[in-house]
């Protein structure tokens, strides 16, 4: 796959059983938003467990903590029975000594305080304790009576008895339950000391479990989050390969997917698409198969037509030439006088001969230009000579009809380089059709040098020609109206001749025109012309 390189070790995680949890969640039958939804609801879940279960935690740690403050509490009573013991001894014997009531009330009053505390320490303790502190119970009670004894002694005067009974009964029954408090009092520390060490195991366990429950939780995470996502960008990817080979303009691949869900749904769509733009592409190739054919044909078509036109122009031209020249030396007398009858219609020949050698020649042109094999012959000219040249050759026409011939030539224009024989027939067209179509009024031919280039401008007062045709006349055959060609006579060739020659000048030219008021054509032609330009 294509991420190999900028994904290495998804790469290698895909190929793992992982890569088959992908394509199993993939394929599961399903939309992509209840795959989220589930996947974020699983992590959710592992949230809330863990949240549970250090809460859980924190409850035990703190009836861990209640635990040993009551194994304190025990501890530290018992530790205050042995004080209290203590101080019975020691005010018994103190009682012997002072001899008075309150040394002996002293002895009741913490007689009563070890009671009590005994009392507590028996609630909650083990059976073997209790058996212990029966026995305290029952010693304690026997050394009372001993005490009461020595009491009644002291009251007396009977310091002496008093003092036998104590060292013989009093003192042994301490010292017996002095041993038995002991006992109790090491019975809670060994206790307190047990809890403190199961406590502490308990929690040691608390951590481990808690970390490993922790590491699981983000491991769980990160293979839930990466099986959910490259469910997901798999199929994007492919279908990125997909349309990138699409937009290369390869068409027979095919997007595979495992998806069962809208990406899945894609891919079939985009298979679809595929699979008609190969068809469409199929259709436009044999299509332009077809139509290269076609040109090659009519490329080859019109080569041949123009050859022909070309071989047939030549031809007719020799005897045409000969029927005009032997017409002018008949018209000239040259064989005898010729009758006046037969003026008239010799002299139809001769002009009906003329335009039929000019339709010739604008053919031969027309032909030679499209074979391809029309050649300016360039060289130096005056710009102002081909404006007389026309004015010259028209002036009569003009003169016949009436109409004004007019040169505007801008004064001391610089040598242009061109074909000058090319540029005269143009402006000859130009001129010739400005006469034709003006019936009075003025036809004005003019030139002046614009930015490096000349600009040659035939405008006439005469009939104009509709917007909608304006770009119509320079193509070939083509006149506004066939009444034009039956008044005015013509072929629909000369524009697009003229039109040709501006052309392989490197030139422009165009037309501006208003119907009924006149028209004015404009061609421009660089002064100096580059060779490259009549390639
Ligand atoms: P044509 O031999 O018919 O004059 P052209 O190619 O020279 O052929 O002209 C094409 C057509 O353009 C003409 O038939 C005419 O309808 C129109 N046209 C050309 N020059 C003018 C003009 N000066 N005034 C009006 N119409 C014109």
């Amino acid at each position: 796959m294509r991420f190999d390189r900028a994904d290495p070790l998804a790469a290698v995680l895909l190929r793992s059983p992982l890569g088959a949890l992908v394509r199993g969640v993939a394929r599961i039958r399903t939309s992509v938003q209840h795959k989220l939804l589930v996947a974020f609801l699983l992590v959710t879940l592992l949230f809330i467990v863990m949240g549970a279960f250090s809460v859980q935690t924190i409850r035990r740690m703190s009836q861990h903590t209640d635990w040993l403050d009551e194994a304190h509490r025990r501890v530290d009573l018992s530790h205050q029975l042995q004080h209290s013991l203590a101080m019975q001894m020691h005010l018994t014997g103190m009682a012997l000594l002072v001899r008075n009531e309150m040394a002996l009330s002293s002895v009741l009053r913490e007689n009563n305080r070890f009671n009590d505390t005994l009392a507590r320490i028996e609630q909650q303790a083990p059976d073997a304790e209790r058996q212990i502190i029966q026995k305290i119970r029952t010693a304690q009670e026997e050394a009372m009576t001993v005490v009461a004894d020595i009491a009644n002694l002291v009251r007396d005067g009977k310091i002496d008895a008093a003092t036998e009974l104590q060292l013989t009964r009093e003192d042994p029954l301490y010292r017996s339950i002095d041993d038995l408090v002991r006992v109790v009092a090491q019975h809670e520390d060994e206790r307190m000391a047990s809890l403190r060490a199961s406590i502490q195991s308990a929690n040691r366990r608390s951590i481990v479990v808690m970390g490993a429950f922790a590491v699981v939780s983000v491991v769980l995470a990160l293979v839930g989050g990466f099986v959910i996502s490259w469910a997901f960008i798999l199929p994007v990817r492919a279908a990125d390969a997909f349309l990138s080979d699409v937009a290369a303009g390869k068409f027979a691949g095919v997007v595979e997917v495992p998806n069962r869900d809208e990406f899945g749904a894609l891919a079939t769509r985009l298979n679809e698409t595929a699979r008609e733009l190969a068809r469409l592409d199929a259709e436009q190739r044999l299509t332009a198969d077809t139509l290269r054919a076609l040109n090659l044909k009519l490329e080859q078509a019109s080569q041949a037509k123009s050859a022909f036109l070309a071989n047939m122009s030549h031809e007719l031209r020799t005897p045409l030439n000969a029927i005009l020249g032997f017409t002018e030396m008949i018209l000239d007398d040259l064989y005898g006088d010729v009758p006046a009858e037969l003026k008239e219609p010799l002299a139809d020949i001769q002009t009906n001969g003329k335009h039929l050698l000019r339709l010739i020649n604008d053919v031969l042109d027309l032909s030679k230009i499209e074979a391809g094999r029309m050649e300016l012959s360039l060289g130096d000219y005056a710009a102002e000579d081909i404006v007389g040249t026309v004015r010259a050759s028209l002036r009569s026409i003009a003169d016949d009809k009436g109409v004004e011939l007019v040169t505007e030539v801008e004064p001391n224009l610089p040598d242009a380089y061109g074909d000058a024989k090319r540029l005269t027939q143009c402006l000859l067209n130009l001129v010739g059709n400005a006469l034709k179509f003006t019936h009075h009024g003025r036809v004005t031919v003019g030139v002046e040098l614009q930015g490096g280039q000349l600009r040659y401008r035939v405008s006439d007062t005469g009939i104009g020609i509709p917007a909608d045709k304006l770009d119509e006349v320079f193509a070939e055959f083509r006149q506004v109206d066939a009444t034009t060609t039956r008044n005015f006579g013509g072929t629909g060739l000369g524009l697009s001749i003229t039109k040709k020659f501006v052309e392989m000048h490197g030139g422009r030219i165009w037309v501006e025109s208003e119907l009924g008021k006149g028209s004015i054509f404009y061609f421009t032609i660089p002064l100096r012309v580059e060779l490259a330009a009549t390639a």
